[in-house]
């Protein structure tokens, strides 16, 4: 089974935080973009065949129009088969206008909505430079439930400036009282290049390292307390919601990435199509960059598996990580699961780069 992935690389307007590919949107050129995934899918006719999860990211997928979205949809149900339980995701921003928009997504198909939310503190949002308010993210997911969504995912954005103790339980109150099944909650990450990294100012306002820690923990507490069961790193879900698509990426799986942007782990060679929508809107078939012809060597498994909670069998590890494990199992970075797996705890996702690193030599 394949997973499919289109980049929607195009924003409304840029947040001051991100390094994703994105461009302004621009209704021609947003056209023009739809045309070429539609011919790259019949490219790849014969390629892909069975398909079990397909994503819409970006960038603002929720930018194109439901035909838009619809005409790809098609165009998949064309080329390949996709399954009749599939999983279909759209990222989606938050905006006062929902109700209509969601219950055509639903109409076409898409079944799973990963919501832009990032904090429910008008005063966070603010300083992020997004453009929409706490009520806004609400109203988006209950919209979204109104129009018949049953698999909701919210993001979470930890360790933003002046995010305390305090304001970040309030955002945890607000997001868990929601109907939804899925959180993914990263950290803020200061990206070379970003207004971000060169405003000083909202710098010095960023929790510390040991308070990003303490956050984080935070984060994963609350959510397990109210059922969110954590999976991954960043990755939170009720049961049975884990995102079928997200899991291709640590497990190894086929996933095949269309758009400008867009990366891929498929047949055997990890490879990206250049960040550049005037090329790929230029070629008949997207031009690709060739990034591993064997990925998923020994290392890169280990380095996957350590970011689940199911973890890796003990005897995956080499025999100078294995003479680790029990220095990290009292420093209460790893435990052994259920299974016998070797897993990190949440104070090991805390600082995750240095325990893995531990265990992948
Ligand atoms: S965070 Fe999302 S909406 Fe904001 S610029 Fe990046 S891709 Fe666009």
């Amino acid at each position: 089974m394949t997973g499919l992935y289109f980049h929607i690389p195009f924003c409304a307007k840029k947040c001051p935080y991100c390094d994703f590919y994105s461009v302004s949107y621009h209704k021609d050129t947003v056209q023009q973009y739809v045309d070429a995934i539609i011919r790259n899918l019949r490219h790849y006719k014969g390629a892909v065949k069975d398909v079990d999860t397909l994503y819409f990211g970006g960038g603002t997928p929720s930018l194109l129009s439901t035909a838009q979205i619809g005409a790809i949809l098609d165009t998949c149900a064309e080329c390949c088969s996709v399954q009749p339980d599939a999983e279909i995701t759209l990222e989606y921003n938050p905006t006062r206008k929902a109700g209509n928009y969601l219950r055509e997504l639903r109409k076409l198909g898409i079944n799973r909505l990963s919501v832009g939310t990032q904090s429910f503190s008008d005063e966070q949002l603010r300083l992020l430079g997004r453009t929409h308010t706490a009520e806004d993210n609400r109203r988006t997911v209950l919209a979204a439930v109104e129009a018949g969504f049953t698999n909701i995912s919210c993001d979470l954005m930890l360790a933003t400036p002046d995010q305390s103790a305090e304001t970040l339980s309030q955002t945890l109150d607000a997001l868990t009282a929601l109907p939804i099944t899925h959180v993914s909650a990263y950290m803020l990450q200061v990206e070379q290049g970003t207004p971000l990294s060169q405003n000083e100012g909202l710098l010095a306002r960023c929790p510390d390292d040991d308070a990003t820690v303490d956050r984080y923990l935070q984060a994963v507490r609350t959510l397990d307390a109210a059922g969110f069961r954590q999976y991954e790193v960043s990755s939170f879900a009720k049961n049975g919601f884990e995102s079928r698509h997200n899991c291709k990426y640590w497990l190894g799986e086929d996933y095949l990435g269309i758009g400008a942007g867009a990366h891929s782990c498929f047949q055997g060679r990890r490879f990206c199509v250049p960040k550049d929508v005037a090329a790929f809107l230029a070629a008949d078939n997207q031009p690709t960059e060739l990034l591993d012809a064997h990925p998923l060597d020994r290392e890169e498994r280990l380095m996957l598996g350590l970011r689940l909670t199911k973890g890796v069998a003990p005897d995956a590890l080499s025999a100078n990580a294995k003479s680790r494990i029990p220095m990290l199992e009292n420093a209460g970075y790893i435990c052994k699961n259920p299974t016998g797996n070797i897993s990190l705890t949440p104070e090991g996702f805390a600082v995750s780069n240095a325990v893995i690193g531990a265990l992948i030599e």
